[in-house]
């Protein structure tokens, strides 16, 4: 079977473009690239270093100095992968209520995108991919041949995002989570540069009412028909 080299997922907070990009990837044996875990890491540092997050230029120095490492997982705790930020490990920091409540702010800024973009662009041209994230398809890797945009109702999604965390300890309330998804959503889809939004060749694949192994399967189906 021939299958497309690049696979774009795109689609706003908690669609499951994590759960079902690794799995594909998985399925296919190619690299799985979760383009979010690099803002979540300029967030974490601008936020341990005490930085302002209001000060574009410093936030984009950061981002463009920080060494972000994406390694096979270390340990087996539910992660994909390490993230490492000049050389600690960061893995579930950038999964704290702080990091969800900031992230939108810091990847709206241009050089934050710019120099971001540039590293995702250098790996997803090496081909064998699938990469996920709000502009994969629109800016980062346009020239994919499947773009999918995955996406749900903002409650189905916020649900899910919350019985995540609370399985990892977290605290926050259903509403608060809402709230935050309902946000992020908001800022992502009107910032001036790569908004999201879905590719005019993507295929839109709503999950509301699915579970993970139904929306993997509609997925495959989508590489299945795809030509390079
Ligand atoms: O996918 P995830 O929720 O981890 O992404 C965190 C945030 O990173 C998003 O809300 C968005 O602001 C930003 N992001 C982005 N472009 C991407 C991936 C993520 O702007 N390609």
């Amino acid at each position: 079977m021939s299958v497309p080299e690049v696979i774009a997922i795109d689609g706003p907070a908690a669609s499951g473009k994590s759960t079902i990009g690794k799995k594909l990837a998985d399925e296919l044996g190619f690299l799985f690239f979760d383009t979010g875990v690099m803002y979540r890491a300029v967030t974490w540092a601008a936020l341990s270093a005490g930085a302002d997050l209001n000060d574009e230029a410093e936030i984009t120095r950061l981002a463009e100095t920080v060494i972000i490492d994406i390694l096979p997982p270390s340990r087996a705790d539910g992660r994909n992968c390490d993230i490492i930020l000049d050389g600690t490990d960061i893995t579930w920091d950038i999964r704290r209520a702080e990091v969800d409540r900031n992230v939108s702010l810091v990847s709206a800024y241009p050089g934050v995108r710019l120099a971001l973009t540039t590293q995702q662009r250098r790996i997803g041209l090496r081909g064998k991919v699938v990469m996920v994230g709000r502009d994969i398809g629109t800016a980062v890797m346009p020239e994919a041949s499947l773009k999918i945009y995955l996406t749900a109702s903002t409650e189905e999604r916020a649900r899910r995002r919350y019985l995540e965390q609370r399985q990892r300890g977290g605290q926050a309330s259903f509403s608060e989570v809402l709230a935050d998804i309902h946000e992020r959503d908001q800022i992502d889809s009107t910032r001036a540069i790569a908004p999201l939004r879905p590719a005019s060749d993507a295929v839109i694949l709503d999950t509301d009412g699915m579970d993970v192994d139904q929306a993997f399967i509609k997925a495959c189906a989508l590489v299945c028909k795809t030509k390079n």
